[in-house]
């Protein structure tokens, strides 16, 4: 028996396992893999103390850190998916993981963070892995010498453009807002590149093609005409969903399934459940933040588990 679990591997977790190690807690890390949302990032400039680190990078300093500090306080489970939470009658917490396995503790911080949102536009779902794609670092060179287009005016969306910049013939980010949500910064650098094109604002309508993608149909939005775009790639980028669907029945979510926590010391709405970073309520995400929120559960946490 644990005196905590933490599910997922991302820097909310890693954040709370470097101190949960220090604190000399039994501590296990239950995790798919380390790193989390960002390790497919090229390129990561806002990591404090770190001009620049790609994801990738960035994922075996997470590693690296926890194995330095673990000592025999924390164990890794790792490649494993927690498919159901509940609280036993002795008021223990227990985590069912999808290859049968089992753990209990007394406290569990959720650090499971969030997936892409899928496009949901005609042929998105036909042609996903033939043209449309949530990854560029995964696929774009797949798209080298190709028109494509990016979805999505976030952070997220102008990363991915940049990447494809690199080796796509031509990159057009469509957006249904006029203004971008991602940083100034960040959109000049794509907005620059004689490659690039941004129609904003308007909304994809449908995705077009036979056995592959051969373009998408596009309605911009101040003439409400219907335009065609000829791509070979899309690639999706317009937000995230919580992974919490293994806590639904057992802690409060918001309306878009959120973890509700309260923003002082990360308590979900139970007794011995904390949460931190996008799986929560926590209205900006980011990695520093999730850091952040997982020191300050872990903090919450250690005194609670000292009281007990
Ligand atoms: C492409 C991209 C680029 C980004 N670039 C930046 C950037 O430059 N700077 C920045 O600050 N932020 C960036 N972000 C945002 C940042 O990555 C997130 O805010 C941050 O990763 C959130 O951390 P987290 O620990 O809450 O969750 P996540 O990073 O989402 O990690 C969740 C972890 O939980 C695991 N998991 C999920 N469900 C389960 C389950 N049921 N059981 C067990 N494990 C589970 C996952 O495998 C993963 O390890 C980027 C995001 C993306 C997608």
């Amino acid at each position: 028996m644990h005196d905590l679990m933490i599910i997922g591997g991302g820097p909310a977790s890693v954040a709370a396992g470097v101190y949960a190690a220090r604190k000399r807690l039994k501590t296990a890390i239950i995790t798919e893999e380390i790193g989390g949302q960002s390790a497919v990032s090229e390129g990561i400039e806002n990591w404090v103390g770190s001009p620049k680190v790609s994801g990738a990078e960035l994922a075996k300093l997470f590693r690296a850190h926890l194995d330095a500090v673990k000592g025999d306080a924390v164990t890794f489970e790792m490649h494993e998916r927690v498919v159901s939470l509940e609280q036993t009658p002795e008021k223990l917490f227990l985590a069912r993981t999808k290859n049968g396995k089992e753990f209990t503790a007394k406290a569990v911080l959720i650090a499971s963070g969030a997936g892409r949102r899928k496009l949901d536009i005609p042929g998105a779902e036909k042609f996903e892995n033939k043209g449309v794609t949530y990854c560029a670092s995964c696929d774009g060179p797949l798209f080298s010498e190709m028109d494509v287009a990016v979805i999505g005016g976030g952070n997220a969306g102008f990363e991915t453009a940049l990447q494809l910049l690199a080796y796509a013939k031509s990159v057009t980010l469509i957006h249904r807002h006029a203004e971008f949500k991602a940083d100034p910064i960040t959109v000049e650098k794509a907005r620059v590149h004689p490659n690039m094109r941004i129609i904003a604002p308007a909304e994809p309508t449908e995705i077009m093609g036979e056995q592959f993608v051969t373009g998408l149909k596009y309605k911009e939005k101040d003439s409400s005409e219907v335009k065609e775009l000829a791509v070979s790639g899309i690639f999706a980028e317009i937000g995230v969903v919580p992974n919490t669907g293994f806590v639904e029945e057992m802690v409060a979510l918001d309306d878009i399934k959120r973890i509700k926590v309260d923003p002082r010391n990360q308590r979900a709405s139970i007794e011995g459940v904390w949460a931190a970073g996008d799986c929560t309520d926590e209205l900006y995400h980011q990695n520093n933040i999730a850091a952040g929120d997982g020191v300050k559960a872990l903090e919450d946490i250690y005194l609670w588990l000292k009281k007990k």
